[in-house]
């Protein structure tokens, strides 16, 4: 590429040295006397004449090569400009291939992938911009912690596969059963967590005894029935998300303790 156009310079250049020598010795005064004489062609101007045509033809070939060589960079550059746009457009399939898995990766990095809910981790941090977000604008924030009942003995009885199964019939009836805006995740093993922003702990206790009997409802084919219980509280001013989580968890612990199957609250205000 670099060769050709280094060619077609030097080419252009000669070209425009014969074409302005040539119409410098036309306009010269023997130059007039030359054209008068090559149109009165007189026996011995007959060589000049010649002459004339043989430059005529230098230059005429010198125009053609001309031609050809813009002709063929052009082509050149038609192919480059081609392969530059097959470039640039393989660039940007591989770019949106690599936002597509970075955007997967971050997906699975907060999701429980036995359940598909929010993990653990994502959930204590939408725990702090909940938290946050309550007591600026002094918004209720309920939560419910819930775990399903004697889920040690499904496994042992039924096997590990269909404890899975309960998990995630669980998670799905509570998803199908809870609002849009409600935060639910795994919190670990047979524990969930439902965060309710908007919620005053009437509501949560409400949604949480709908919930409780929607899980004794369902029926697992392997299994039959099952249960769960539930812990309510809200959120108080002077909360931490430490002392809001242990409210729950011992809200959750008085309802294992009278009996499972059970929705037990905490009141904040208490
Ligand atoms: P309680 O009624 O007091 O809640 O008793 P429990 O048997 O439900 O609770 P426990 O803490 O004794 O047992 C929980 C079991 O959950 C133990 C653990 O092996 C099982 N587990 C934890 N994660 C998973 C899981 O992802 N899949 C299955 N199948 N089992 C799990
Ligand atoms: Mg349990
Ligand atoms: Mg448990």
């Amino acid at each position: 590429m670099k060769n050709k156009i280094t060619i077609f310079g030097i080419c252009l250049a000669i070209t425009f040295w014969i074409v302005d020598s040539v119409i410098d010795m036309l306009f010269s005064e023997n130059g007039i006397t030359f054209l008068e004489s090559c149109f009165n062609p007189d026996g011995e101007e007959l060589w000049i004449r010649t002459f004339v045509v043989l430059l005529f033809l230098i230059f005429s070939a010198y125009t053609e090569r001309l031609l050809y060589i813009i002709h063929n960079l052009a082509a050149e550059l038609k192919k480059y400009h081609q392969r530059l746009e097959n470039t640039v457009a393989e660039l940007k399939t591989e770019n949106i291939e690599k936002q597509q898995v970075v955007k997967e990766l971050e997906k699975l990095s907060i999701t429980d992938p036995l359940t598909m809910l929010y993990n653990r981790r994502k959930f204590n941090e939408l725990l702090v911009s909940e938290v946050e977000r309550s007591k600026r604008y002094h918004n209720d924030l309920s939560i419910i912690m819930c775990d399903i009942d004697y889920f040690k003995k499904i496994n042992d009885t039924f096997g590990h596969n269909v404890g899975d199964t309960v998990l995630k019939t669980f998670s799905e009836k509570i998803t199908a059963n809870i609002r849009e805006i409600d935060i639910f995740s795994r919190w670990g093993g047979e524990e969930f967590m439902i965060l309710m922003p908007n919620a005053d702990i009437n509501n949560a206790y409400a949604v949480a005894e709908k919930l409780r009997t929607i899980i004794e409802e369902a029926e697992i084919e392997e299994t039959g029935t099952f249960t769960a219980s539930f812990g309510v509280t809200d959120l108080h001013k002077d909360d931490t998300t430490e002392s809001f989580i242990k409210r729950v968890d011992d809200a959750l612990y008085k309802a294992k303790n009278n009996g499972r199957n059970k929705v037990e609250h905490l009141s904040s205000a208490a």
